[in-house]
């Protein structure tokens, strides 16, 4: 698995000897996107903390990057190998503009105070201008981030993502409260990053995942129930019985 961007293998997770995550085999290869759906409780969430290191894992490997194992290792060690998760709600500096939010994302390793004392280089500018672009925010570039809809804030906190450059992009749940148009959007700028990152979705909306077009995992009691495309998951009698048809 030298060449997959991450593989989780044997992973098994407990709570008060309840097992959240049960013998969890993922794999996840450089330039693909994979949704994650499945019931509540299937353990998507603690999934996403044993990856960027929240929760240590009981058993198991997580190797990013065909190398490093991520369980050894605390969650700014695995944010600095390049892994970006993007939770539910948006997280943005409301009363900062678009482009000063992603100047500081830019900056970030340097300390977000850095912002008050370098002005930003040729590059910083050329950076923030091709990511502004990428998430369809650079007409709303002086705009404070307070004022744009919550889908632009999400797109705003993706691209803030991307100035990290990561390999592998976490994002739980992007779309709810999103508008239809906001919605596909969204999948189109996924499937956009997914061309030269890998990027996990869990995601709940169906007709969304239908849009992201990528592979698809089902957990349930913190295991792989099935996987393949959408429409092969959606097919299998045990998603339909355990997820799909309630
Ligand atoms: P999902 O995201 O698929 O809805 P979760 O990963 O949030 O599922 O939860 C999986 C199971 O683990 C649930 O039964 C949940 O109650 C339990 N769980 C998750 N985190 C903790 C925790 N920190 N302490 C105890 N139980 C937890």
């Amino acid at each position: 698995h030298t060449d997959t961007m991450l593989y989780l293998d044997g992973v098994s997770v407990a709570f008060d000897g309840f097992k959240a995550i049960n013998n969890l085999a993922i794999i996840v290869q450089p330039a693909e996107m994979l949704a994650i759906i499945g019931p509540n409780g299937a353990g998507k969430t603690t999934m996403m903390d044993i990856i960027t290191g929240k929760t240590r894992p009981d058993t198991g490997q997580v190797l990013f990057d065909g190398r490093t194992d991520l369980t050894r290792l605390d969650e700014a060690a695995i944010a600095n190998l390049g892994i970006g998760r993007k939770f539910q709600k948006p997280t943005v500096f409301e009363s900062h503009t678009v482009w000063d939010n992603l100047e500081m994302a830019l900056k970030k390793p340097r300390g977000i105070f850095s912002t008050l004392f370098y002005a930003a280089s040729d590059n910083d500018v050329a950076r923030i201008t091709e990511i502004l672009e990428t998430v369809r925010l650079i007409s709303r570039k002086d705009e404070l981030a307070a004022n744009l809809s919550h889908g632009q804030k999400q797109w705003l906190e993706i691209g803030m993502l991307l100035a990290q450059d990561p390999k592998l992009l976490l994002v739980d749940e992007p779309v709810a409260g999103m508008t239809d148009s906001e919605t596909e959007e969204t999948a189109k700028l996924l499937r956009k990053i997914s061309q030269t990152r890998s990027v996990v979705v869990v995601e709940h909306d169906m007709s969304f995942v239908r849009e992201l077009g990528s592979r698809v995992v089902c957990l349930a009691e913190g295991s792989v129930l099935a996987e393949g495309s959408l429409d092969q998951v959606s097919a299998n009698p045990v998603v339909i019985e355990r997820y799909l048809g309630r």
